[in-house]
């Protein structure tokens, strides 16, 4: 029930008029106070429309008052946006109509007539969204100037805005968030982009056009017309070489194929690690520094190191067999790997990422040469599960085929003479007589690669018993024929990315094979390795190293491990 209305007269606390006259005299006034309220309130109405129809005819007019200066501009310490904060990959129907923040990349930037502009913002990767920004008759919270300076960012500049979520008339083909758009009512500028990108987004998402790493620090325009295009558009832009990449570091890493092959690497990173800890293996660190080198001294860089020279390590060799020494069953480690090789190939970098690890052996060398088939295979399998949609995207852009495995029970092992053999009888001509006394070169290890892939339906296969001349001194012999080794190289699409096999345990078969080799025992860092051997017993063992870039690079099939390394480091290049 509502209450009774409160006489003015009274509620201020007058005296209450007399009956009859008064009476009469409260009608008139009441009415007068009615006409004469309705008269202001008509007033304000005319007054607030004036207004309105100036301000509307201001904003339209341009170059006038902008009542939306406070919602855009430079980002200052003073900005806020007290929306809640989205992310696009999370982005979903309980967002619809609500208001939203969001710091992104300007992907591309237009005006739609005067007082329309569209966007493309990424987030990270290649999520992207649609955001339009209309100015409204009133000129708040959008003016036509906002608008067009919306319409006029640069590309690649980051930026805060404040939208709301709604639903695009039709799906937006070109952003990967395709159901969504922002609405846009805020935007600052927190880092603007250049007037030129040296290497626009397209470029840098397309297959790398010539491998040529050349340090030269040239920029290279961009085509024109290309930078408008929008990502999804990218087959229309032109690529661009290795070195320009290179030389443009924070565009290269922007390309969601980069991000997808850098997420890709992390990963076998994880999966490798993971399967060991779960074998017990124990991980370790073993130094860069080095006094002398580890894999018989040549292709070592040499630095000035006080009054001495040290030396980069060329491997974790001699370490993972101190942690043996050292009491440990069964050691990893990851870490750098220098090669101070004058190799301009596709396969090869003067510092990479070595996976390394060691182990015991109780029976047979073949009980390592198992556990590295394990730890691939759980990294083959594990990518096949966590990165689908990274591999996805790099197959977008390089093409490939299915990475083979074998099936559990039948893992391909061949050795080295059988796999000699096989090129000989079905390989190409050109390998009619190759020796089973020497190293494959890489064209016979390609051609072994597709005979395997074509006869076991595999990419991934083991080469055993290498022959003696082709393996280091720590490496044993077999001892049922000293022409062949108890080592093992493990390949992906007919490409070496393993090396390992059981070392010497035993200090004076050490001495014998290091003479046989033409090193002398005593010399600097190998007396200090061999005596490692001498000052406690050493139980046999064996291990492997795995290099983490051709992994990543031909389990992807790319043209050369230069695109999985972050930094690539050849000949040629030091920086960035
Ligand atoms: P290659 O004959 O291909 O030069 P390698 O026989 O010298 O290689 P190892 O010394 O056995 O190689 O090293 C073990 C693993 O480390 C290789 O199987 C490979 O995966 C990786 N690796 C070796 N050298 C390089 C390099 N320069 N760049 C990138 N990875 C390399």
């Amino acid at each position: 029930m509502s209450e009774p209305p409160v006489d003015p007269a009274q509620a201020s606390g007058a005296a209450p008029p007399a009956e009859g006259e008064g009476a009469a005299q409260s009608k008139k006034g009441a009415k007068k106070a009615e006409a004469k309220a309705k008269k202001e309130a008509e007033k304000a109405r005319k007054a607030a429309e004036r207004e309105a129809a100036a301000a509307a005819q201001k904003a339209a007019a341009g170059g006038n008052e902008d009542l939306a200066t406070d919602n855009y501009g430079a980002f200052t310490h003073t900005t806020r946006v007290a929306a809640d904060k989205v992310q696009l990959k999370r982005l979903g129907d309980d967002h619809i109509g609500k208001t939203v923040k969001l710091r992104a990349w300007v992907q591309n930037a237009r005006m739609q007539g005067a007082k329309m502009a569209f966007l493309e913002l990424r987030e990270e990767r290649n999520w992207s969204i649609q955001c339009v920004i209309v100015a409204t008759a009133e000129g708040k919270p959008v003016s036509k100037q906002m608008a067009k300076w919306v319409g006029a960012l640069r590309l690649e500049s980051y930026v805060l805005v404040e939208a709301t979520v709604q639903k695009p008339l039709e799906p937006v083909k070109s952003c990967r968030v395709s159901n969504y758009e922002l609405h846009l009512t805020k935007c600052y500028l927190i880092a603007s982009g250049p007037e030129v990108l040296p290497l626009g987004l397209n470029a840098a998402n397309r297959a790398i056009a010539s491998f040529e790493d050349e340090d030269s620090s040239q920029p290279q325009a961009p085509a024109e017309g290309v930078e408008n295009l929008s990502i999804a558009d990218s087959a229309a832009a032109p690529s661009a070489s290795l070195a320009t990449h290179l030389n443009n570091p924070a565009m290269h890493k922007r390309a969601p194929v980069q991000q997808a092959i850098a997420d890709v690497r992390m990963t076998v990173r994880k999966l490798f690690s993971e399967y060991l800890d779960s074998k017990d293996f124990v991980q370790f660190e073993a130094p860069c520094l080095i006094a002398a080198a580890s894999e018989g001294g040549a292709n070592v860089f040499s630095l000035p190191y006080f009054e001495k020279q040290a030396f980069l390590a060329q491997s974790p060799q001699f370490y993972k067999q101190f942690e043996i020494a050292g009491g440990r069953k069964r050691v990893y480690c990851i870490g750098p790997v220098f090669r101070a090789e004058n190799s301009n190939t596709p396969r090869h970098m003067t510092e990479f990422t070595g996976l390394d690890l060691e182990m015991e052996i109780e029976d047979h060398y073949h009980e390592v040469r198992d556990m590295i088939e394990g730890v691939m295979i759980h990294i083959f399998r594990g990518l096949e599960e966590r990165c689908k949609e990274e591999i996805e995207l790099i197959r977008s852009i390089y093409p490939s085929d299915d990475f083979l495995l074998p099936e559990p029970g039948k893992e391909v092992r061949l050795t080295f003479a059988e796999g000699q053999k096989l090129l000989r009888e079905e390989g190409p001509e050109e390998f009619r007589n190759v020796s089973d006394d020497e190293d494959m070169s890489t064209p016979q290890e390609k051609a072994l690669g597709a005979l395997v892939r074509k006869k076991f339906g595999t990419d991934f296969y083991v080469l055993d018993k290498f022959p003696e001349g082709a393996r280091p001194f720590y490496t044993i012999e077999d001892p049922e024929n000293p022409k062949v080794t108890n080592a093992y190289d493990f390949f992906m699409r007919g490409q070496e990315i393993l090396s390992g096999g059981q070392r010497i345990h035993i200090p004076e078969l050490l001495e014998a094979r290091l003479r046989k080799k033409g090193i002398d025992p005593t010399s600097s860092g190998i007396r200090e390795y061999v005596d490692v051997f001498r000052s406690a017993g050493v139980p046999p063992h064996g291990g492997g190293g795995i290099g983490l870039d051709r992994v990543v690079a031909w389990y992807l099939n790319l043209p050369s491990v230069h695109l999985t390394s972050y930094y690539p480091r050849t000949p040629k290049r030091l920086s960035p």
